[in-house]
């Protein structure tokens, strides 16, 4: 019997399943689907990469089961990427079933958005801002909904979304189920959670389950001014099919790219001063491999669902340590391996014991040995390399 089937989804889902090729429910699905079903309010702390998704979307589409004219599920969602991939994803999901969705976001016109909510639609995946503009033009009458999912919570809570959520919340029924995904769970979460949830289960995926281990991590001690060079002689020396490389702010995206461009590299950056049109295309030939590298900002590339990137390149490390183990977990999903190099510039140094602190390892446990250099075909197994290491 399908492993799907165990956790009560019926046939048109695992039906659809079978087609995408969804055999093990990840550990987040396991815990996750009874208890949805079960009508659970629930707060579960799991990352992108962890299958968290699928973990909201079957059931919720389960629930769902037979089209009505006003949205019962509401999923709110922090940036357009994300907002955008999870439709996708219930669309995918949803191919044997009636339901249909629709992602609602900001930074693009309102029209077919407005169009496809007063069509009537069952499920509603949206950024705050955008949804409340729709919500007070009456485009769309949220008192239908029967589950909300506020995904990704500390990032609503980050980027200052939860004056607009609170908005929107406070217009939906009380009898609601709630369910809130976070990557990481703080105070502030944990004061939303008490003010929107009752009586939840909580669920955790523990570290070694986040933290995907099919990632070669490796670390770069570089001068500031050489990251340019190294990260051109690392493209032209290995083999990289799909690339991520994260900077710091979108002038250095734009910067990296320009010097990848004069070294006849092929690359485009993705950041919040692009448009959204540019961005879904830029997107879209990445995903489809026709696009190899691309350089992307934290918040561009936050949610960004691409399966098979084989190469994550920290040219800035991030801010955050939390960050850092997001852009790694971009590589190495679903159980392919991955490549994560990060460049260490002298300055930078705190913030890898910052990220040594959350991982609970060494990220360079051969820092004397400073490597500058690749050898010229890197395995990505760490074979003779001082400062690469396998985690997990
Ligand atoms: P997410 O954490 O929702 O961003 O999902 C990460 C990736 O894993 C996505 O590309 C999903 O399509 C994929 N995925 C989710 N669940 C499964 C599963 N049970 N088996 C294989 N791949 C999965």
């Amino acid at each position: 019997m399908n492993k799907f089937s165990e956790l009560g989804l019926s046939r048109p889902l695992v039906v659809a399943l079978e087609k995408i090729g969804f055999t093990q429910p990840t550990p987040i699905q396991l815990q996750s689907i009874p208890q949805i079903l079960a009508g659970r309010d629930l707060m579960a702390s799991a990352q992108t990469g962890s299958g968290k998704t699928a973990a909201y979307a079957l059931p919720i589409l389960e629930c769902l089961l037979d089209p009505e004219t006003m949205p019962r599920a509401l999923v709110i969602s922090p940036t357009r990427e994300l907002a955008l991939q999870v439709q996708e994803q219930f669309e995918r999901f949803g191919t044997e079933m009636k339901l249909r969705s629709v992602a609602v976001y900001g930074g693009t016109g309102f029209d077919s958005q407005t169009r496809a909510l007063k069509k009537g639609v069952d499920i509603v995946v949206a950024t705050p801002g955008r949804l409340l503009d729709h919500v007070e033009r009456r485009h769309v009458d949220l008192s239908g909904v029967e589950i909300l999912v506020l995904d990704e919570a500390d990032r609503l809570l980050d980027m200052g979304f939860m004056p607009q959520v609170r908005r929107i919340v406070s217009g939906l029924s009380l009898e609601r189920q709630t369910l809130m995904f976070s990557a990481t769970i703080d105070e502030q979460v944990e004061r939303i959670a008490a003010q929107y949830l009752t009586e939840p289960v909580t669920v955790r995926v523990n570290p070694e389950q986040v933290e995907p281990s099919e990632i070669s991590q490796v670390v770069y001690r570089v001068n500031e001014f050489d990251k340019d060079s190294l990260l051109v002689k690392l493209i032209k020396e290995n083999e990289m099919p799909s690339v991520l490389v994260f900077t710091r702010t979108r002038m250095r995206a734009d910067w990296v790219c320009d010097r990848l461009n004069e070294s006849s590299i092929v690359c485009e950056p993705i950041h919040g001063d692009i448009s959204q049109v540019n961005r879904e295309r830029t997107l879209l030939r990445f995903r489809e491999g026709k696009l190899k590298i691309l350089v992307a900002t934290d918040v561009a590339a936050r949610g960004l669902d691409v399966p098979a990137i084989s190469h994550v390149i920290n040219y800035d490390l991030p801010g955050n340590p939390e960050d850092y183990v997001h852009r790694i977990g971009r590589t190495g999903r679903a159980g392919r391996s991955g490549i994560a190099m990060s460049f260490i510039s002298e300055d930078e140094g705190y913030l890898v014991r910052e990220i040594e602190r959350l991982l609970g390892k060494k990220l360079d446990p051969d820092s004397q040995v400073r490597k500058k250099l690749p050898p010229r075909r890197f395995s990505g197994r760490g074979s003779g390399m001082a400062s690469a290491r396998r985690l997990g």
